[in-house]
């Protein structure tokens, strides 16, 4: 981390220096007393299941040199505040103030869909350029935003932050923690419509952080989404916008085919320059998140060839997200049980249907089957969303759907009735759309089904924790 001693920080979060121990270095700062390393500050807040000053002995144990505590706790150096969890963001903003003065440049990633993605991406090219910070997984809250800027050293050149919201005002607070240079806007979805009320209440809080940028900063915007390309007149900063098929975005992705597997190659055009990329991920949706990290990277001044070779070797990083795996037998398990909400299920079922055309090239017989859960917070157009779900299968010609749990049903009355907004033929058969309770049961009903060739995608809101189903159907084989 950046030097800083404890007496520093607790200036940061404006608290007396320690008694003792002001002058120590800190070395790290964490919020699990379990990865409490020698020099480490503990911040100590109140999380769902635990209350972190319940573990503040531990953290002394290990050799904490401070906590950050609501209350006094006996056994070290306390530094008491109204709210230790806004005190983090005070760390992790105090870490990127100094961090500026040896240059480090930060951008900052939102939209409804493809943030982690995008962010892994991005990471993954400009550590090709210079050392790089970047979240694991999906720490894109205002604990997770400051927590993973206290990782950055004296040597960092970029700070990615994954920014994500759950209300208007919470993006203008993480760009407050970690001030943007570069602000990429992906897209407006309909991820938490239930907490925002309406898509422009969404646009409104994601555009917060084209607001943010200074006037020598970039936004990245997105042509093909309206209510991200609005979003020019809410910035000072200079606006570079992508696309997947206008030639007149600044950068654009052309030819996009994909092999057999779902991979994607296209060519990249930028102005009047051009690179070759070929994706390692799945799914057409990585072709927008891989053009948006190359504007990202253009901004920040990396070259166009690097960019596209760097892309092209570029993996996964985040467990559960279109995660596909071959069984012996020739069944494919396809894991996004990460997360959904309708636009992702939709693309995770896009996906599906082209890869079962693929993949009947090989297995003339191959079916496509959609084993879902329920897709979480959607308020009172849950049961509509479901269904739509579910007709969007059925129109997009999936061979099987599978609806695990009661919230779920939707999606499999859906299927066997698709409504007219989908253009539909005339849905699954009630032996092609399955209904289950719960995933145990699910598990047998799949296991006893499956033959050579099939393609299982396995997908619904993080909550529901379909993973299992995955891991138990590829264990099957
Ligand atoms: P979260 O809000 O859960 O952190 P996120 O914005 O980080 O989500 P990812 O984790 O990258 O998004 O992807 C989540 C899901 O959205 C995946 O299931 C993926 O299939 C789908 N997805 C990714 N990128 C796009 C995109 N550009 N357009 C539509 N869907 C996408
Ligand atoms: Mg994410």
């Amino acid at each position: 981390m950046m030097p800083l001693s404890v007496a520093e920080l607790a200036a940061a979060i404006g608290c007396p220096p320690p008694a003792t121990g002001a002058d120590a270095q800190v070395t790290a700062v964490v919020i699990d007393s379990r990865a409490v390393v020698p020099g480490a500050v503990f911040v100590a807040f109140a999380g769902e299941h635990v209350d972190g000053h319940d573990y503040v002995d531990q953290a002394w144990q290990r050799g904490a040199v401070a906590a950050v505590t609501a209350r006094p706790v006996s056994g070290g150096p306390c530094l008491v505040v109204p709210d230790p969890q806004a005190a983090l963001g005070q760390i992790g903003a105090e870490v990127v103030r100094r961090a500026r003065r040896t240059g480090l440049r930060v951008v900052g990633i939102t939209g409804s869909q493809g943030k982690t993605s995008t962010k892994d991406l991005l990471a993954q090219v400009l550590e090709a350029d210079g050392s790089t910070i970047a979240p694991r997984g999906s720490l894109n809250n205002e604990i997770g935003v400051p927590l993973t800027a206290t990782g950055v050293e004296p040597s960092t050149r970029y700070l990615v932050s994954e920014m994500g919201a759950r209300g208007v005002g919470h993006i203008a607070y993480l760009c407050q923690l970690t001030p943007p240079d570069v602000g990429v806007v992906l897209n407006v979805g309909h991820a938490h419509l239930g907490e925002f009320g309406s898509q422009q209440r969404i646009a409104l809080a994601k555009g917060e952080l084209v607001e943010a940028l200074p006037a020598d900063g970039t936004a990245v915007l997105n042509a093909d989404d309206p209510l991200v390309s609005a979003m020019r007149n809410r910035t000072r900063a200079r606006v570079l916008t992508f696309s997947t098929q206008d030639p007149s975005a600044d950068v654009w992705a052309g030819d996009a085919a994909g092999d057999d597997l779902g991979r994607y190659s296209f060519t990249l055009h930028a102005g009047d320059r051009r690179a070759e990329v070929r994706l390692r991920l799945l799914g057409r949706h990585q072709v927008p998140n891989a053009v948006a990290a190359a504007v990202a990277a253009t901004a920040l001044g990396v070259d166009l060839d690097r960019i596209a070779s760097a892309l092209s070797a570029a993996g996964l990083r985040s467990r559960w997200r279109m995660e596909i795996s071959e069984r012996p037998d020739g069944v494919v398990v396809v894991n996004d049980a990460y997360n959904a909400n309708p636009d992702s299920m939709l693309a995770a079922l896009q996906t599906l249907a082209e890869l079962g055309h693929s993949r009947r090239r090989r297995y003339p017989q191959a079916r496509t089957w959609a084993v879902l859960g329920e897709m979480l917070e959607l308020g009172d157009g849950s049961e509509a969303e479901h269904r739509a779900i579910g007709a969007a299968a059925a129109a997009l010609g999936i061979s099987r759907v599978v609806v695990i749990g009661d919230a779920a049903r939707g999606i499999s009355v859906g299927a066997g009735r698709p409504d007219a907004r989908d253009g539909a033929g005339p849905g699954l058969s009630g032996e092609e759309a399955l209904f289950v309770h719960d995933k145990a049961a699910a598990v047998p009903v799949l296991v006893e089904r499956l033959r050579e060739g099939d393609i299982v995608l396995v997908k619904a809101s993080r909550g529901v924790g379909l993973e299992t189903v995955a891991d138990a159907l590829l264990a099957a084989s």
